[in-house]
């Protein structure tokens, strides 16, 4: 099949998802099958992914920020739900934005905390595009989202058909480190592997935990990364085959046959 380049590989692939998106709504469509949920990344590389969900306390996030000031090689991702977005930047105008300048990540965990479970799949995707309108007037830039995590970590059919018509990936977590901080220290942290997406919450415990077990990951060489660096490192690793390549934005894989 010498004779389609690549673009033309994107461009087909561009208007299969384009027609996709465009059809109704079908409680057995194949769009909840095709929709693989990540709760852990690729285990071939030392890096894991720390996740903060929810950032209700600004206090919280500047105590985080501090953190990360004193660890620069270290980046984070936030699931933030909307209202904590808008109200936080009320308290302190330009907190998101130093994060996501700093190369932290920034993906959707609804608007208010609802349980997705029972909404219609078209109240979630209006839910995401509400949550989406926060950070952009946060950010005050067009940013790029690229992972969602439903609130309570369901997965249900209305959160994986909003995923689908966003070209969101549904993310989840493979271990969490809240409770108290000397004993996830002592005994979580260090059975830690290379791979894992990390669950905490921007609670005093939960941040105390990070300030704690930054250093021993640094003794372990494992590196807390963006989830979406870890997630090329993986789409890198599906295409070492000859012959295929990846859209670093969309993660889309091409081959030709
Ligand atoms: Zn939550």
């Amino acid at each position: 099949m010498t004779a389609v380049s690549r673009r033309d590989f994107l461009k087909l692939g561009s208007l299969s998802l384009l027609s996709s998106a465009l059809l109704p709504f079908e409680p057995d469509a194949d769009i909840y099958r095709e929709q693989p949920v990540i709760y852990r990344i690729s285990e071939r590389y030392k890096r894991i992914a720390l996740t903060y969900d929810d950032c209700y306390l600004v206090s919280m996030l500047h105590k985080l920020e501090a953190i990360l000031e004193q660890n620069p090689e270290v980046r984070i991702t936030f699931f933030p739900v909307g209202e904590a977005l808008l109200n936080n930047q009320i308290k302190d105008p330009g907190v998101w934005k130093r994060f996501y300048d700093k190369g932290h990540e920034i993906g959707y965990h609804s608007y208010d905390h609802a349980n997705l479970e029972m909404a219609p799949p078209e109240g979630v995707v209006a839910d995401f595009d509400r949550w989406l309108d926060a950070l952009r007037a946060v950010l005050g830039v067009e940013p790029q989202v690229r992972f969602a995590r439903p609130p309570f970590g369901i997965v249900s059919r209305p959160f994986l058909y909003m995923c689908a018509h966003r070209g969101l990936v549904p993310t989840i977590w493979s271990t969490g480190w809240g409770g108290p901080t000397e004993s996830i220290v002592k005994y979580t942290v260090p059975k830690v592997q290379p791979g894992e997406i990390v669950l905490l919450h921007t609670r005093p415990e939960d941040i105390d935990t990070t300030k704690k077990a930054l250093p021993e990951l640094a003794k372990c060489g494992i590196q807390p990364v963006t989830l979406s660096r870890m997630y090329l490192d993986w789409i890198k690793d599906q295409n070492e085959s000859p012959g295929c390549d990846i859209d670093s934005t969309s993660f889309v894989r091409t081959c030709i046959e």
